[in-house]
């Protein structure tokens, strides 16, 4: 196993735009690494250069304790696991796995020893003669896997491995990788454009936009602190709300109302004119079921649309964005392929909610919870 150090990574094609632009990773011996971003943000371009599949404009790529951008990608002792498997269908599962040790020419013996000691490992032993296409896909997953771990690689790489499948088998096959991963211990990257691949697998997450590493932490910290309105946009389903906000003392005035928020928060925004206050779904409740409503704020609103889902509901309560910040969040939108809609708040409720279509609800906020973003910057202040 090793450790991968990307060192202020950039890539050029051509002369356009580049498509990774000055990226510094770190990935730690054994850790689980993702790297996530819509379509084009250059995750791939990343993970092709790691593998050695494309060159390396600018920076050092180290592996272990060896610099290897000029590294052919069979001596870098790395196994990428595509999208589909790349398995052939015409060969058992043994013969599968067994594929690089026999290009490598290692004993028949040997290949026998070490084929059935992976496969032990991936619970494969009792399909060794079934071929790919009589397995689940979570079974090829694991065939896939064991081609690299049969050569000893020093990581795993992963390109969107679960993207061709159904939202059931994903879960199951997301929660299977993990397990495999945490058992075996091998450096992983992961690439993904899916924010809840990212936050489930990941021991941490890097965030990517146009080329650039928007945060690199864990997933609880992009969470909790997320530090721009980027990030903040990108992770958490539903999306955080984004409204205009100005602040005067403690005060945060919001399209709904006024809210008091902690001293130290309102101290960093102070002075800043127009902000864009950025509220999570989920730190939102209906006053009626919340059983203390001392802390943080209640505001009352119109609800528009409410959809119940069991275990909570969430409501929709339109706004007036203003047009100063209209732009930045019609960029944000860009940027984040149109997921959300701006021009609404989404409010998470309890499932023991009764709040409906066209009331007028008595809406909490917990106020502790508001980030207050630089409309010019994106940089998160609080
Ligand atoms: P996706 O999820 O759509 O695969 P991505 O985040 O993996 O996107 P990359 O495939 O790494 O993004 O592409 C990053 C940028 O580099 C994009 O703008 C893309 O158009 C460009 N790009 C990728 N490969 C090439 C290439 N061979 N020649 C020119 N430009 C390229």
């Amino acid at each position: 196993m090793a450790a991968i150090d990307m060192k202020n990574i950039v890539k050029k094609y051509g002369d356009g735009f580049p498509a990774v632009n000055d990226v510094s990773i770190d990935v730690a011996d054994g850790e689980f690494m993702i790297l996530v971003g819509p379509s084009g943000c250059g995750k791939s371009t990343l993970l092709r250069m790691i593998v050695g599949l494309e060159d390396i404009t600018e920076g050092e790529m180290v592996i272990g304790d060896k610099v290897v951008n000029d590294l052919a990608p069979r001596d870098r002792n790395l196994a990428m696991v595509f999208q589909n498997y790349a398995l052939y269908p015409h060969l058992t599962v043994f013969e599968n796995i067994a594929f690089p040790l026999r290009l490598a020419g290692v004993s028949d013996d040997e290949v026998d020893r070490l084929v059935r000691e992976a496969s032990k490992t991936l619970e494969l032993d009792e399909h060794l003669d079934r071929k790919p296409g009589n397995l689940s896909g979570g079974q090829r997953q694991r065939v896939a896997m064991g081609r690299a771990i049969v050569r000893d690689a020093d990581a795993f790489l992963f390109d969107e491995p679960l993207s061709n499948l159904d939202a059931k088998l994903r879960g199951q096959m997301r929660t299977e990788i993990s397990r495999l991963q945490k058992r075996l211990g091998i450096t992983t990257v992961y690439v993904t454009h899916d924010q809840t691949e990212a936050m489930t697998l990941g021991d941490r997450v890097a965030v990517l936009k146009r080329g650039v590493l928007q945060q690199l932490a864990t997933p609880r910290e992009l969470y909790v602190n997320p530090g721009n309105l980027f990030v903040a946009g990108f992770i958490g389903s539903p999306p955080m709300n984004f409204l205009p906000a100005t602040v005067e003392g403690r005060t945060v005035k919001l399209p709904f109302g006024e809210v008091q928020i902690p001293e130290e928060h309102a101290r960093k925004a102070e002075g800043k004119g127009l902000l864009i206050a950025g509220i999570r779904p989920e730190h939102f409740e209906d006053a009626s079921v919340k059983q203390d409503t001392s802390e943080g704020s209640t505001f009352r609103a119109t609800v528009d649309v409410v959809e119940w889902l069991g275990n909570e509901a969430y409501a929709y309560i339109p706004f007036e964005a203003g047009s100063e910040v209209r732009d930045q969040l019609a960029e944000l939108e860009r940027d984040l392929e149109g997921e959300s809609m701006r021009s609404q708040l989404v409010v998470s409720l309890d499932g023991a909610s009764r709040v409906a279509e066209g009331d007028e609800a008595e809406i909490w906020v917990d106020t502790s919870k508001i980030h207050l973003f630089d409309p010019a910057t994106g940089e998160n202040l609080t």
